[in-house]
């Protein structure tokens, strides 16, 4: 049996980054695929989104579980993180948002300082690990790797043929919360076929009492774009399931509404018509609609609102007024669906409860790590992901480290 003092499960940002805190010692990254970081060469459009920018207080307020992840993000910040890369020559942009991509825009840029870290230790690839076990002070891995201390960082289960299907769930008995879609297009019970590939620039999704804003993209299948990515994640979150129990979701009676002109108040729109139908009250309302609205996008407005759009505005009454303004701060939807292999994160999965948030160790079982995706928390999308993998790792790996 090969002996190792760390042993370290999935070669995603997450594992990565542990094995780069504990690469002087006698450790071994085990990899299900051929190549490490598929998933993270998908991200950002290829561009990868490293990270985000907002300082750590105002970043952690975006997560549900900030006390937990607080210790991690603290122990790598955003600087120490770039600076391992700037120190290996590459540089980086900050763009809307706070977020932040590797000046060369190529997710392989960041693979390859990786590689570089990792070129003396022992990486074993094409091995799905399939049991762990602990017998007294050392984990054996499929029967055949001994090691002193183990992290799991086997990441989700979106995206399977990058090797994150979720088969790490259950390696251990670590308890774990329901497993969910997150990021995630939604299917709308409206056909938006003919409306596929309009963008809505700067509207406002709400869903219940949550709120986001950004674009939003018209797509064959409903909507997407980042506005209605992060309202995704609380509706799976509101939704009583468990992808580990069972995939066929129902979306009974979700809705989301959206809010086209979120700059302007009721009373400031109804202003603005009161002195623009009387100017030009000749106007076809579907041609006046062009200065709120992407034209492409007007047919489907009217339409969905049952609103006449051949009415000249010197005709339009005063309740037909209030149902354009209403519409237009809220035209509703109802969401039937999740696209669900366009999912970019997992909601869900290793109970915080169950971990040292100090050193993502296992309260339970001494020597057993989680981090990255496998575990429960989740972010929006911006760079608020990869935050969690690179920063949850290096915690587990440099406590790994100082428990030898
Ligand atoms: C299309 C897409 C775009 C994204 N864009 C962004 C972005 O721009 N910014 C951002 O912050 N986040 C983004 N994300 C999310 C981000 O990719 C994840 O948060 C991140 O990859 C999680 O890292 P991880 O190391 O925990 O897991 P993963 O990256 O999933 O890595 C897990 C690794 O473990 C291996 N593995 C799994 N099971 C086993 C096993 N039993 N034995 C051995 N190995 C195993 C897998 O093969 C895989 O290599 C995106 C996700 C997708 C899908």
């Amino acid at each position: 049996m090969e002996e190792f003092e760390i042993a370290i499960i999935g070669g995603g940002p997450a594992g990565m980054m542990a094995a780069i805190t504990c690469r002087e010692k006698n450790i071994v990254l085990i990899e299900k695929t051929s190549k490490l970081g598929k998933k993270l060469l998908l991200t950002g459009g290829g561009r990868c989104n490293i990270t985000n920018n907002k300082p750590i207080k105002t970043l952690l307020n975006y997560y549900e579980e900030k006390n937990f992840l607080k210790h991690s993000f603290y122990t790598l910040t955003n600087e120490k993180l770039l600076d391992l890369f700037k120190k290996k020559g590459l540089e980086f942009i900050e763009e809307d948002n706070n977020s932040i991509f590797p000046a060369t825009e190529k997710a392989e840029s960041i693979m390859k300082i990786l590689h570089d870290y990792l070129k003396n230790i022992k990486i074993k690839y094409n091995t799905n690990v399939y049991n762990v076990e602990k017998k007294r002070e050392y984990f054996i891995i499929n029967n055949k790797i001994k090691a002193k201390k183990i992290i799991i960082a086997t990441g989700g289960i979106t995206y399977p043929e990058t090797g994150s299907d979720g088969g790490g769930y259950n390696l251990t008995n670590q308890p774990l919360t329901a497993i969910k879609w997150g990021i995630v297009p939604l299917i709308t019970k409206y056909h938006f076929e003919d409306f596929a590939g309009i963008n809505l620039y700067d509207v406002c999704i709400s869903y219940k009492d949550k709120k986001y804003y950004g674009d939003v993209l018209i797509t064959h299948k409903g909507l997407s774009g980042p506005a209605i990515l992060n309202i995704s994640n609380e509706i799976s979150k509101d939704i009583d399931y468990n992808l580990l129990d069972n995939n066929d979701i129902k979306l009974n009676d979700v809705k989301i509404n959206i809010d086209l002109l979120p700059n302007l108040n009721f009373q400031e729109i109804k202003e603005k018509f009161n002195r623009d139908f009387q100017q030009k009250g000749k106007t076809y309302l579907k041609n006046y609609l062009k200065i709120y609205l992407v034209n492409n996008f007007i047919p489907f407005f009217l339409d969905h609102n049952n609103i006449d759009g051949e009415i000249k505005l010197a005709n339009i009454t005063k309740e037909s007024k209030k149902k354009l303004i209403e519409s237009l701060k809220c035209t509703t939807l109802k969401i039937i669906g999740f696209n669900t292999p366009l999912s970019k994160i997992t909601i869900g999965g290793i109970d915080i409860n169950s971990l040292n948030s100090k050193t993502m160790e296992s309260k339970e079982t001494e020597g057993l790590y989680f981090a990255g995706e496998i575990l429960e928390p989740v972010g929006p999308s911006g760079g608020y992901n990869l935050k969690i993998a690179f920063s949850t790792g290096y915690l587990a790996g440099i406590s790994a480290l100082k428990s030898l």
